[in-house]
């Protein structure tokens, strides 16, 4: 982790009446269409809309997938301690705006943070009664033909991913939970099983 980033994981506690769960796992495992799964059964829960220096995706919508923001202002949001964790992932900036966050922890909501593993540190240091779940793939191999099937990303940004995907697979036994994302509605009942 950098200095800054250290420095954004120091902040005020929030008071745990709400819960935060914390979900983390290699680009491509398919994170996304698990939570898009979970959150379509349980209304109940928030998730969080990250800020990042990353340009959007075809179909991305600003203040819905993501904010889309400059490098700059990145910055500035990590000088204001706007951000409850932040870090780089594949050459760009991606970080957890504080306030609505805070906010709904503390109206008793249940929010989750689908963001990597150096954030997921960052949150265990200042909140260590999240629940932080890790996603596994099958295998490597089958990652890197997820991430070279959805055919969004450059060649060099594949390579940086699946580098990425190694590193944080070897750290999974980090996390509360693991559940390995091979067969959608096996791991969709793991993780309603975790949390509720
Ligand atoms: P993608 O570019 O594929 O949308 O996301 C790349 C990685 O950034 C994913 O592993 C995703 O979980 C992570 N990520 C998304 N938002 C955040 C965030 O706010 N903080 C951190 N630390 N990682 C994030």
């Amino acid at each position: 982790m950098s200095k800054s980033a250290a420095a954004a994981a120091t902040p005020t506690q929030p008071t745990a009446v709400g819960r935060l769960i914390v979900f983390t796992g290699p680009s491509g495992v398919g994170k996304g269409t698990l939570l898009r799964q979970l959150l379509a059964r349980h209304p109940e829960l928030h998730l969080s809309v990250s800020a990042t220096t990353r340009n959007p995706r075809p179909g991305e919508v600003n203040g819905q997938h993501y904010f889309f923001v400059s490098r700059p202002e990145f910055e500035q949001m990590v000088a204001d301690q706007q951000l409850l964790e932040w870090a780089e992932f594949a050459g760009n900036c991606y970080g957890t705006p504080r306030g609505p966050v805070e906010a709904q922890v503390q109206a008793g909501q249940w929010v989750v943070l689908e963001i990597e593993l150096e954030g997921a540190r960052q949150v265990r240091n200042f909140f260590p009664e999240a629940l932080r779940i890790f996603i596994l793939p099958p295998s490597l191999g089958e990652l890197e033909n997820r991430i070279r099937q959805r055919g969004q990303d450059p060649e060099a940004a594949i390579s940086r991913r699946l580098d990425r995907a190694t590193a944080e697979i070897a750290a999974a036994d980090e996390f509360d939970v693991q559940i390995v994302n091979d067969d959608l509605d096996q791991a969709l009942a793991e993780l309603e099983a975790a949390l509720f």
